[in-house]
């Protein structure tokens, strides 16, 4: 008979403690990797809860995969998931969420500026009962100025023209619990898409977490502006509608405008103002309005041709220490 004080009974009680999933999406992070492991671990190590730490790999051309692997045959907590070519950092948080397992999961970066620090806070917050934390950035110390103007310029316009309300600031390090991970998992798979954005708006017990963002521990920020404008673009065509109807407003006014020429015309029984530069700045004017608007309707064709053809959000080349999927 198995008594109660026998180590299994211990075993038994450690099997009910809570998982804590730390998603770390990588990509040429060869020089910050060690450091990452080596911090996280750190305070990973002081929680009351378990915990599993996925790294995937976006396709990173130096030597992460190296790196990884040999982290993750050394720990059977690490677990690794590969990518066959870089699909974005979007896609790997997502894998990241379809490849856990724990009771709450958190997506971060691996370049140590979203601190290890906070992790016991999330975890605080999840036994209180919230499962979504966005976690709200107070100072990007290694951002740029023309990057935290523009941030907020995009959260501004995004607010204003979308039904959904943004966090500003609100970064991509954000915790949630394992239902709002299924319901990511079943319910969210677009191909053009924004992540925190969801993440902002499935509902759930909410809140927020303030952190200051370190500055990176070695290499470069992989978003370039031009990076960051194409993932801004997408983003607003994803969560708006208002730029479809920009081609209504815009035939309203012209035809607003012409109505009161053609009435000044009629009551005055004079001209309208005539000569050559007249007609050229109109006709150009409303030529550049018209391929505006032609070019905002091509662009969400274009990602309803994206999601007709339903490729994968990512491909996974290898993993290592993952039993399931
Ligand atoms: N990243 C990724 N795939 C990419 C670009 C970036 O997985 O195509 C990862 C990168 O390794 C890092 C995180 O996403 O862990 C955030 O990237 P980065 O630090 O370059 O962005 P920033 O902090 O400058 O906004
Ligand atoms: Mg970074």
């Amino acid at each position: 008979m198995i008594k109660e004080n026998h180590p299994l009974s211990e075993d038994r009680s450690n099997l009910k403690k809570k998982i804590f999933s730390v998603v770390v999406s990588v990509y040429n992070e060869e020089q910050a990797l060690k450091e990452c492991y080596t911090e996280m671990k750190r305070v990973l190590d002081t929680l009351s809860w378990d915990h599993e730490l996925i790294f995937v790999n976006d396709g990173s051309s130096d030597g992460s995969l190296e790196v990884l692997k040999a982290l993750a045959s050394e720990d059977q907590k690490v677990k690794l998931i590969s990518f066959s070519r870089n699909f974005g950092h979007e896609a790997a948080m997502i894998a990241g969420l379809d490849y856990s397992t724990g009771d709450g999961v958190v997506c971060m970066d691996a370049d140590l500026q979203h601190p290890p620090e906070c992790l016991p806070r999330i975890i605080r917050a999840f036994e209180e009962g919230n499962e979504v934390i966005s976690m709200v950035r107070t100072r990007n110390k290694s951002a740029g100025l023309i990057k935290n103007i523009t941030s907020s310029g995009f959260y501004w316009l995004i607010n204003r023209i979308s039904d959904v309300h943004f966090e500003p600031n609100a970064s991509d390090f954000f915790a949630i619990s394992r239902s709002v991970a299924e319901v990511l998992k079943g319910n969210y798979r677009e191909k053009v898409r924004f992540l925190r954005g969801y993440v902002q708006n499935v509902g759930f017990q909410k809140t927020t977490l303030e952190y200051e963002a370190g500055v990176r521990v070695a290499g470069e920020s992989k978003y370039s502006l031009k990076k960051l404008f194409i993932f801004s673009v997408n983003t607003i065509l994803c969560f708006s509608n208002m730029p479809l109807k920009l081609g209504i407003y815009a035939g309203i006014l012209s035809g607003a405008a012409g109505m009161a020429v053609l009435v000044y015309t009629l009551f005055t029984r004079q001209g309208a103002p005539s000569g050559y530069a007249t007609i050229v700045v109109l006709i150009c004017f409303m030529f550049a309005m018209m391929f505006l608007l032609i070019g905002i309707i091509g662009e969400y064709i274009a990602i309803l041709f994206t999601e007709l053809k339903d490729r994968p959000v990512y491909i996974v080349r290898e993993t290592a220490n993952i039993e399931h999927n």
